[in-house]
């Protein structure tokens, strides 16, 4: 072990885009940590797999991963940690799958927990008249799809994709093109298993340890990490009638989109997306619509004009079809999109959840998957969407070749405002995802451009006064994590002084800093 401790207190550097960190490891780290008596693992060595996540810019090196086999494991580390107080620089981040973009779940020179090594209890479906699910919040969301439809159930709220873990969607909201119904995941979620950051093991419910539960949920993994997650299940349709029609005029797309958020019988999923100038492969990564009828600029000429796809889909078992049909004929009946732009698919519903999984596959096999994210996600409320649409689509971005860009709406009555989420203060507000991609690892102008074009829509949003709200939320001083809470700011840190007391879960996310004393 002392080997391993000189090894270790080598210096490391780590490069990042457009800047150099330097992390010295702490050489008492290990030895400190070594003394635990664990069933999983600590390793000090492997340790550049948790410097990277899928935004691919931010890279921290930690001085140990733990691979915990159950949750006493985490327990163990984090009361360790917790127990060497204000005089250690050690913090801890729960790593889920790494899908963060800005080193959230990263720990500069800390301890990194693999959540996904964490299988301690197993998914456990619970059919009855209120099914659920129990599972590892280190499990992905396709596992526990995959689980649950054995019982012919599936969980209500979704992500785009689903190889993200439950204890990764649940620390921000979990938002989908299901949420106008059942509202995000954070909404579905009966019961929590937490350590929190004095490494105590609470069971967490409204009923039970109310403000942990409330806390953690939206709680961008500031308050414990999530270890078990009890979720709703509903019956899982057989199939899923997959439909995307154009609209060229912004106003008649979004007023369609808020009537079916709104209307008693209407769509199970509503999203929709922007299409300004689009050629070439990176727009098609969500495209994994039916090969025969896809939406391509190619079939349909746009004359320049900016597009916008509205895409619904209705779930249906194969002998309620007719019924379907009918249902859906009616709905489409309602709407003003461009007659001749009606694209309509039917798959299962896993491959409708699943749909995402398949572009990553094909993005992969290009050596795209692995460049550059510089995503922004933005919650506008809804009497701002066109001011926000007319500045941003055609004069601040001339073309969405770079990615897709998501816009739909989404219902506040189905949030519940005792979680940490924060979203605009009206009913009716719109998620508008900007994903874009760089060309690849060294595309160093693609990714400065893109940057600079979210500087541009934040700066817009600040002058025109629009109160909208980051989703996966990233500052870097606490100034503007005061105002990205509002008044909620004085109950999210009460609630942190409560649970995490030393600031040593997620230092990722830059709201709180670990206050090291000299002892
Ligand atoms: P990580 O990136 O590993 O962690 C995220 C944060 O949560 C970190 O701060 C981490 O410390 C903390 N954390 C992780 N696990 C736990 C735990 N068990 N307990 C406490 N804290 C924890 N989001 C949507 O809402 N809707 C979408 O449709 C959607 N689509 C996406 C598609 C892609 C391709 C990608 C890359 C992301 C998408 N996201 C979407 C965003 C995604 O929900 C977040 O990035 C999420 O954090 C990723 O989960 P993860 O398991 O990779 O978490």
């Amino acid at each position: 072990m002392h080997c391993l401790l000189r090894q270790h207190s080598i210096v490391f550097l780590v490069l990042v885009l457009g800047g150099i960190a330097m992390h010295v490891s702490d050489p008492d780290v290990p030895s400190s940590l070594d003394a635990l008596r664990l069933e999983g693992n600590l390793s000090f060595h492997d340790v550049s797999l948790a410097a990277k996540d899928f935004g691919n810019r931010f890279r921290f090196l930690p001085s140990a991963v733990l691979h915990p086999v159950s949750v006493s494991d985490i327990a163990a580390v984090i009361k360790h940690v917790f127990q060497m107080g204000p005089s250690s620089k050690l913090t801890v981040a729960a790593r889920g799958h790494g899908h963060s973009l800005q080193g959230q779940a990263q720990a500069d020179g800390g301890v990194v927990i693999h959540m996904e090594s964490l299988r301690g209890g197993g998914t456990r479906v619970h059919a009855g008249e209120r099914p659920y699910v129990d599972a590892s919040g280190g499990e992905l969301w396709i596992n526990v799809l995959l689980e649950c439809l054995k019982h012919g159930l599936a969980p209500k709220s979704w992500t785009d994709y689903l190889h993200l873990t439950i204890g990764g969607t649940l620390s921000n909201a979990g938002i989908s093109g299901q949420a106008f119904r059942h509202g995000p995941q954070i909404s579905n979620v009966h019961q929590l298993q937490i350590v929190t950051g004095k490494g105590e093991l609470l069971t967490c419910s409204t009923e039970e340890n109310a403000a942990l539960f409330h806390a953690a949920l939206g709680g961008l993994g500031q308050f414990g990490v999530i270890t078990r997650a009890r979720i709703a299940l509903e019956p899982a349709p057989e199939m899923v009638k997959w439909i995307r029609v154009l609209y060229s005029d912004f106003s008649s797309f979004t007023e369609d989109q808020e009537m079916l958020i709104s209307a008693r019988e209407t769509f199970d999923y509503i999203e929709g997306f922007v299409i300004i100038n689009r050629t070439g492969l990176l727009n098609n990564w969500r495209s994994s619509f039916n090969p025969q009828d896809p939406v391509q600029a190619s079939r349909f000429d746009s004359d320049g004009r900016i597009l916008f796809c509205l895409e619904m889909t209705k779930n249906f078992n194969r002998d309620e079809a007719d019924v379907m049909h009918q249902r859906v004929e009616a709905l489409l009946s309602r709407l003003r999109y461009i007659p001749s732009t009606l694209f309509q698919s039917e798959v299962t519903y896993l491959e409708f959840l699943d749909r995402v999984h398949v572009s990553e596959v094909k993005l992969r096999s290009k050596g795209l998957w692995e460049v550059p994210h510089p995503w922004l996600n933005l919650l506008i409320p809804g009497t701002r969407i066109k001011d926000f649409a007319e500045e941003v689509f055609g004069k601040i971005l001339t073309d969405s070749n770079n990615g897709p860009i998501l816009l739909y709406p989404l219902r506040k009555s189905k949030w519940d405002n005792r979680t940490s989420a924060v979203i605009p203060d009206e009913e009716v507000f719109y998620l508008v995802a900007f994903l874009s991609s760089a060309s690849s690892s060294s595309d160093h102008d693609g990714l400065e451009r893109a940057l600079k074009q979210n500087d541009k829509i934040l700066d817009f949003c600040k002058k025109a006064g629009i109160q909208m709200k980051q989703y996966l939320p990233h500052y870097t001083t606490q100034e503007e994590w005061k105002a990205h809470f509002g008044d909620r700011w004085e109950l999210f840190a009460h609630r942190k002084g409560i649970y995490d007391p030393l600031s040593i879960l997620a230092p990722g996310q830059g709201i709180f800093r670990k206050v090291v004393r000299s002892s």
